[in-house]
């Protein structure tokens, strides 16, 4: 599906530009028509990280005039294997500096901007709203919804693109014509289910694999050439070489863009919706996790299993692991509810995804029951393998 040019041309260019341009002019697709287009286009690269380098470099030298970058990080050493926009002159610089520094000096006629903060809800809409498209390079969970709910909200299109090890994946999200990252991911992963590439490592270059299709889909929807990725995925598999489009397709069920939302502005807390556990939660699982299937095996050998619903009143209306009594986290964590729990029965908690639980699990094991065991991934994982009848939420 072609779309019309994101942004309108510039009046004309300067001598100096065609100049610098040519190689861009004389491609009849892109042309004069397409390079004001370029001038005249605002791209907000969020984070000047692994993607956002390449990224930014790319967009600073194919002449988009205005470019915004925020980031709030610092340039570390071990951000050299794969940010190469930053030098090691640059360490302990702020990364949106750094990045300014090394645009201008592949383009000084861009417009940059710094933004030398975190973005966060109470920004992000004001900083998105100054910008005709945002191109993506965050590395957590909870910024990508922000980044995904903020664009859907103010209507904007946005280039998003992922990493982490040899595995790469990019799309075009816009509302207007197609999925947005909740139709495609409604839920983020269980807490711990999947590594950051701080833990898990990623391929320098894949930064560029990805950065590039990111920068290649920018262009294109700025000039209206081509067939931008809306509705589809591109997957990148580095080591067996293979790219695969996928089609996405918008779900009515999306809670965000679909037929009944029920998000229907930012959320108060995109931590909190990502799971991010505490360091004591993070302790306190650690040796003390089952999964659904142990805990329904316990169940079914006549285990005397004492089974806690740490979730709350609406969504233990919604779906309950049979046998589960329900008391919500709050009431653990404040010592309330502590006198209900049995010191000679084995104690298993639970919640929707297994967040809530590892924090009641660190207030209880603090409380003295040493030997209390939470469920992993929570009722998501008991619906989705021992019991698919059940309704989820
Ligand atoms: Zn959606």
């Amino acid at each position: 599906m072609a779309l019309p040019p994101l942004v309108e041309p510039a009046a004309e260019l300067s001598v100096e530009e065609i100049r610098r341009y040519s190689r861009h002019l004389i491609i009849p697709d892109v042309g004069m028509d397409g390079q004001k287009r370029l001038k005249n286009a605002k791209v907000l690269a969020v984070g000047a990280g692994g993607l956002g380098s390449p990224t930014l470099l790319y967009l600073a030298a194919a002449g988009v005039g205005t470019l915004g970058i925020i980031d709030f990080d610092t340039v570390d050493e071990s951000n050299l294997q794969r940010q190469i926009i930053h030098g090691v002159s640059d360490i302990g610089t702020p990364k949106a500096e750094s990045a300014a520094r090394s645009i201008a000096e592949v383009n000084p006629l861009v417009n940059v901007v710094i933004h030398n903060t975190a973005l966060d809800r109470d920004n992000v809409k004001e900083i998105f709203s100054q910008y005709d498209l945002i191109v993506d390079g965050t590395d957590n969970f909870a910024t990508r919804y922000m980044v995904n709910d903020a664009a859907v909200l103010l209507g904007k299109p946005y280039v998003w693109g992922s990493i982490y090890r040899f595995d790469g994946q990019a799309s075009v999200f816009w509302e207007e014509h197609g999925p947005c990252y909740r139709c495609l991911y409604p839920e983020p992963p269980p807490p711990g289910m999947v590594p950051s590439c701080a833990e898990g490592g990623v391929l320098g270059v894949l930064c560029a694999s990805i950065g590039s299709i990111q920068v290649n889909e920018a262009i294109k929807l700025i000039t209206g050439i081509g067939e931008p990725l809306v509705g589809r995925l591109m997957v990148y598999d580095a080591l067996e070489m293979e790219y695969r489009k996928i089609k996405v397709r918008k779900d009515p069920n999306c809670a965000l863009c679909g037929d009944n939302p029920t998000v229907t502005d930012l959320l108060e807390d995109y931590e909190d919706f990502c799971g991010a556990v505490s360091d004591e939660a993070q302790e306190a699982v650690t040796g003390s996790t089952i999964t659904a299937r142990e805990l329904k095996e316990w169940q079914d050998s006549g285990k005397d299993v004492f089974l806690v619903d740490v979730r709350e009143p609406a969504e233990w209306e919604i779906n309950r692991i049979p046998g589960a009594i329900l008391i919500p986290k709050g009431d653990i964590l404040s010592g309330a509810a502590l006198a209900q729990f049995p010191q000679d029965r084995q104690i298993v908690l639970h919640c929707k995804s297994g967040v809530r639980s590892a924090e009641a699990l660190a207030a209880l094991k603090a409380a003295g029951f040493k030997d209390a065991v939470h469920v992993q991934g929570g009722i998501v994982s008991w619906v989705s393998t021992v019991d698919p009848s059940q309704p989820t939420y």
